[in-house]
């Protein structure tokens, strides 16, 4: 029998009803280390400046649909070459659908996105969502690029856009540089140095924009300290940032994201010293989880660690590791190059005691 509410839902596309929703854990009342969040606040002066700032907003007015002032912070602050244009994102996801739409369209059958397996999950939905196809090239065993399949992936399927992670999500680590200018030689169309994880790898292809016009280089917020604003920067060629501008929503960042990026922007020195303590306590970390025999603890260039449970059921440690009140990411994985992974977010000192804790707790269990 037909009804409205079927009628609809026969409407909506196969490939969305077949896509598993991202999926966010419920954190509450939990020492929360699943998301590559900071875990530190602003400082106090800050925060005062800030509410000062924020009670002048003009929140009965649309925001500068261009965020010009911010752009021109952005650029400053993160070093974007003169002859380079910048679009900012509501989140780097954002950026990543813009460019997605700019390439989708009629015949997007032939539509090629590529990245690497296991990588960031968004790349692959947002190319379904988008109806472009999205082919993953599976890394090595030590998650480095395989330079033969890679290759002939591009020569093979002549991908429109390719995404690389830069540090990737969720190995942590860097691919080779050498390897990176090679992909960007071959490629027949954009390449996205994604840099979400820069502040902890302090390793970046923005001082190699003007060599190469179908480099774009991608940053975000996010991981610096200010996941709550949604705020992502896509910098490269004018031409190409041009055109995916046309595509940005009129007034995608808002009020008072601008004034507060702006503000913090202005005392990046805060941010650029907590991160300076994530990578500190990311040594500690990696220390610490090294001395377990049981654990196999991938090298880190972000500020998260990935590591193999040995002899063990992830999905126990991970619960077990819950149950003492810690929250971190479970890879799911039976099998593969993930297999028995779980993935966890640099704290502050304490989260990190209270992490290690549940940890050993968890790998003593029977
Ligand atoms: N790129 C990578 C590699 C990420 O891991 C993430 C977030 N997990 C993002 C982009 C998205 O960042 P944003 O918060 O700016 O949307």
């Amino acid at each position: 029998m037909n009804s409205p509410l079927r009628n609809s839902m026969q409407k909506i596309r196969s490939v969305i009803k077949d896509i598993q929703a991202y999926q966010v854990a419920d954190a509450r009342g939990l020492i929360k280390l699943d998301a590559m969040e900071n875990p530190y606040q602003l400082s106090d002066g800050l925060k005062d400046k800030l509410q000062a700032r924020l009670s002048e907003a003009e929140l009965n007015r649309y925001p500068d649909p261009s965020a010009a002032a911010l752009r021109d912070k952005l650029r400053e602050v993160m070093h974007v070459p003169q002859d380079k244009a910048i679009v900012l994102g509501n989140g780097s996801d954002e950026l990543i659908q813009m460019l997605a739409m700019a390439v989708a369209g009629h015949g997007s059958g032939e539509v090629c996105l590529m990245s690497f397996d296991p990588g960031f999950v968004m790349y692959r939905m947002i190319a379904d969502f988008t109806g472009i196809n999205y082919v993953g090239v599976s890394l090595n065993e030590d998650f480095s690029l395989d330079m033969e399949s890679t290759r002939r992936t591009i020569a093979e399927r002549l991908p429109s856009i390719i995404f690389i992670a830069y540090p990737n999500n969720p190995s942590a680590n860097c691919y080779n540089e050498k390897e990176i200018e090679e992909i960007i030689s071959l490629a027949p169309g954009m390449v996205v140095l994604d840099e979400a994880y820069h502040p902890f790898a302090q390793a970046s292809f923005m001082d190699r924009l003007s060599e190469y016009d179908n480099l774009l280089v991608m940053r975000t917020v996010s991981k610096m300290g200010l996941a709550g604003l949604r705020l992502g920067m896509l910098c490269g060629h004018p031409d190409i940032i041009g055109e995916i501008d046309k595509i940005r929503l009129p007034y995608n960042i808002n009020v008072l994201t601008q004034l507060t990026a702006e503000l913090v922007l202005d005392n990046i020195t805060e941010l650029d010293q907590q991160a300076e303590l994530i990578r500190e306590q990311r040594k500690v970390l990696l220390q610490q989880m090294n001395t377990q025999s049981d654990l196999q603890v991938f090298p880190s260039q972000a500020n998260f660690i990935l590591f193999r449970v040995l002899n063990k059921n992830a999905n126990d440690v991970f619960e077990s590791i819950k149950q003492s009140g810690v929250l971190i990411k479970n890879m799911k994985a039976d099998t593969g190059l993930l297999s028995n992974c779980l993935r966890v977010t640099v704290g502050t000192p304490d989260e990190n005691r209270a992490f290690m804790s549940a940890l050993t707790k968890a790998m003593k269990n029977e």
